[in-house]
């Protein structure tokens, strides 16, 4: 009997009985207490007949409305919920392109529309997971086929058992070793699981750090590097690692893909009560087609021209997923192709 009761059903028909029940039993109280006092008892019985006849009537006209509009509701609120869980049943198998009818009824509808939108952003995770799994194989497959060349090479003694070969092969395995270690940062950071640690520090001397350190690629480019930060500290808060692990990334990049003799410039200013470094260059820049892309995963301008200088296409992606957990954010700009680009990495103030 409880269960019989849990189902929407028998609760929609019921509560309409119990109105129904409730208006007849009232109707019956207040009508004999008017003819009590109004009709003469010689017209009482003949009276009382009528008004008996018509409370009948209207009770089984009250119990047909009742019962007839409380189907119709329930048929159209199961039919809305069975398609729900049928839906539901089919995303949980796999199938992500399910969509749900969206009912006329404002409730129902707001109902469905979320259904619909969960459905959308799941078939979203799913195809950027196929992307991702698809893009990590294609990522893997290039040094990998390196390395087998020079190993057949060597068996078949086509190669010479040279430094340089071995060399020529460690270069291959430390690309797979990068790719290796950006997927793993970029699976920590698109889950959140970073760990950060906030300080108040001189940006500018992040900066300076950061240029020493990349010094060695700058002389083998024949690159210059100018940097207009002030002398005096910029304070941000965020964590000193992880930003100079931007920085590196940017400079990186500005170095990877500027030609020889070109020319690196790094600003930082307090615009807009945030704390701002830009990284300009004079190289390759970037096509207007390209740029609303570059910060997706696996994502380059010139796949060829980056892979052989060892880009994994990520780490843009990584530098951005950093800059939004600390508060930041990285865009980029480029006036064209040979018209070298600039990023503005912006950090809250300290
Ligand atoms: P990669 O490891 O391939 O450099 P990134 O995620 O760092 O990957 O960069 C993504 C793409 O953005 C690069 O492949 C390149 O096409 C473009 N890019 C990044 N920085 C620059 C730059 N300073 N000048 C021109 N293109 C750039």
């Amino acid at each position: 009997m409880i269960r019989f009761w849990r189902q929407l059903r028998w609760q929609i028909i019921g509560a309409q009985m119990l109105v129904v029940i409730v208006g007849v039993v009232t109707l019956s109280f207040a009508a004999s207490a008017l003819l009590e006092r109004t009709v003469p008892p010689d017209q009482f019985i003949a009276v009382q007949a009528t008004v008996i006849q018509a409370l009948a009537l209207a009770a089984v006209a009250a119990t047909i409305a009742g019962l007839t509009t409380s189907i119709l509701l329930v048929q159209a609120i199961l039919r809305s919920l069975r398609s729900l869980a049928y839906s539901s049943q089919r995303i949980a198998a796999g199938r992500y392109d399910e969509r749900v009818a969206v009912p006329a009824s404002d409730e129902l509808r707001v109902v469905a529309e979320s259904f619909n939108q969960m459905a959308a952003a799941l078939e979203q995770i799913e195809q950027h997971r196929i992307t991702m799994i698809g893009n990590v194989a294609h990522e893997l497959r290039t040094p990998l086929a390196g390395i087998e060349g020079y190993l057949e090479g060597l068996i078949d003694g086509v190669m010479p058992a040279e430094t340089d070969t071995f060399l020529e092969m460690k270069q291959e395995v430390r690309r797979l070793r990068r790719l290796v270690d950006d997927l793993q940062t970029l699976s920590r950071v698109e889950a959140g699981q970073i760990t950060l640690t906030f300080t108040t520090f001189d940006i500018n001397e992040v900066i300076r750090r950061v240029i020493a350190q990349i010094q060695p690629q700058v002389l083998d480019g024949c690159l210059q590097v100018i940097c207009e930060s002030a002398e005096q500290p910029l304070l941000t808060r965020a964590d000193p690692d992880r930003v100079a692990q931007i920085l590196l990334n940017l400079l990186g990049n500005a170095v990877r893909y500027t030609p020889e003799g070109g020319c690196i410039i790094i600003r930082s200013a307090m615009v807009d009560e945030q704390v701002q470094v830009k990284v300009e260059d004079t190289g390759i820049g970037i096509a207007p087609e390209h740029l609303p892309y570059i910060f997706e995963r696996f994502y380059r301008a010139d796949p060829s021209r980056a892979r052989t200088s060892g880009g994994s296409g990520i780490g843009l992606t990584i530098a951005r997923h950093l800059a939004w957990a600390m508060g930041g954010d990285i865009s980029a700009a480029s006036a064209g192709v040979g018209k070298g680009s600039t990023f503005t990495l912006t950090l809250p103030r300290g």
